[in-house]
Order: C-alpha cells, then structure tokens, then sequence
C-alpha cells in the first residue's frame, strides 16, 4: 500500500466512472497512448480505495503462466507459487495490467472467466478453479495506436470492461500537473506545455509517437534541477521521438523559438 496520495489531476470523470465500476464489480480499462496518466490514475484510485494493487507491465513474452503462477523445485519437493493474478484474485487485490495487449493469446483467454457474471480463475496445472475474492477488480490498459505496429484487442474481450479513453489534458491541465510534479516556474511550465501541443499538431512529421505529458515532465525537472533550457528540450523532448536527423534538427529548431 503506498503511504502518500499519488497525485493525480482528474481530467473528465474518470473517477465517478472508476467507483462506480469498482462498485459493480466490472473490469475497467484504460485506452491511450503511453504518458497520458493511466498509470497514475490507477495508483491513485487504488489509494482512494484504500486497496493493494499489482501491476504487471505486459510484453509480448507475458504468459497465463507468468501471471497464474508455477510449480518450482525447492530442494526434493516441487511446490507450488501463485502467480500475481491468482494472489490478486484470493486477496481481493486490484491487479493492473499494463498494455494487456502486448502480451501472449493465452493471457487474455486466462483472464476471460474472471470478466464476467462467473468471476473465476482457472489454474489449469492444479486443475482447481479459484472464485475470487469480493473486493478482487482487473483493471487494464492499451495503447490503441492506430498506425502503429500495436496490437489491438478483440472485440470480445474489449466488451468485458468499462472503458475509459485518455489523452493528453488540455494546456490549463498540463501546466498544473508540470508545476505540481516538478516545481518548476509556470513561465517554463507554460512553454513546455506550448512546446507539447506544437508537436502534437505536427502530423506531417509522422512521427510513431508524440510528446507525451511524461516527456514534458522530465524536461521540466531538469530545467528546475539547473540544466540549460534549450538543451534540456532537445535531450527530453526531441532526441527520444526521432532518430531521423532532419526531423531532430527541425523540431530542436522549432523548439529553441519557443523556449
Ligand atoms: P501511462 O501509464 O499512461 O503511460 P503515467 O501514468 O505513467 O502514464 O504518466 C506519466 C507521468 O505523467 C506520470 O508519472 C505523472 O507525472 C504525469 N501525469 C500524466 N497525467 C497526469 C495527471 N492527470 N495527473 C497527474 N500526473 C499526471
């Protein structure tokens, strides 16, 4: 359980919509692309509900196994370890999985049953179906990027969650949320933030994927731990997005008039 309130700036009703999943035991799940809070929100309702969470980042080599759990040999015994999914669902935890997506087929059929009216995991290598607990919520999030090479969810398993979209907060909030995080001065706030939405609307770039309020916030601290501005945009905003040579030099040029 974390000690402090993770803060967390709320941009729609995300919370209202949370509780009320939380409440009727629906799964929820948070669509967007990568730095746009999801993870923080997460932490932060889990803090609101005064609940343990476990979050497991998927990757495309996440299995059922990885997350139901596995045998191991413990000397001249093979004993059995729940994995974080089956503790989550015994203990009424909430288990978030992070880019649910990415990870292998038999992940998402694993976590089917615990979707619906049935809320129960079946932990095929004990032959034994776990109810879960009452408290237990499956939350998780995808990245729907669309032009990308990202994987999409099926329409059957998207249809066993509330889902709530996320995207970057309008500037009012994103200034907000970089002062709260980072200290630095609202004037730098306010241009990073201009910097940010400048990018964003560049499409013509074709860039994968764009500035994200995470990358804001990492320019942000370094400008407020000393580091000179222009370079500390070049090295936290440009230089992660591209590694096209034009592009870099047009965005850090595009960025040096506006810092
Ligand atoms: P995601 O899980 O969507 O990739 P994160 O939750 O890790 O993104 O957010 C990245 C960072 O951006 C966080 O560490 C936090 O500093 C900041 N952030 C983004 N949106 C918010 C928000 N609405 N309130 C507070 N912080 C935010």
């Amino acid at each position: 359980m974390l000690e402090n309130t993770p803060y967390y700036h709320a941009v729609g009703k995300e919370i209202d919509v949370f509780n009320h999943a939380y409440q009727n035991k629906i799964p929820f799940l948070l669509k967007g692309p990568t730095g746009t809070g999801k993870s923080r929100f997460v932490e932060f309702m889990a803090y609101q509900l005064k609940k343990k969470i476990i979050t497991i980042s998927c990757h495309e080599e996440t299995s059922s196994t990885d997350l139901i759990g596995r045998f191991i040999i413990k000397g001249a015994e093979t004993v059995w370890i729940d994995g974080p999914l089956t503790t989550a669902v015994k203990e009424g935890a909430i288990i978030y999985l992070d880019e649910v997506a990415e990870a292998r087929p038999d992940v998402i059929v694993a976590i089917h049953s615990l979707t619906d009216h049935r809320r129960e995991l079946f932990i095929d290598k004990l032959g034994e179906t776990v109810k879960a607990h009452e408290n237990f919520m499956l939350v998780a999030s995808f990245n729907p990027g669309y032009q990308r090479g990202f994987k999409e969810l099926k329409p059957s398993t998207r249809q066993r969650f509330i889902a709530v979209s996320f995207d970057y907060p309008e500037p009012k909030i994103e200034i907000e949320i970089l002062i709260k995080e980072t200290q630095v001065e609202p004037e730098i706030a306010k241009k990073l933030v201009s910097i940010g939405n400048k990018i964003r609307n560049l499409t013509e770039l074709g860039l994968t994927e764009t500035v994200s309020t995470r990358l804001l916030i990492d320019a942000a601290k370094i400008i407020h731990s000393g580091l000179p501005k222009r370079l500390s945009v070049h090295v936290a905003i440009v230089e992660p997005l591209s590694d096209d040579l034009q592009t870099v030099q047009a965005l850090k040029d595009l960025c040096d008039l506006m810092i």
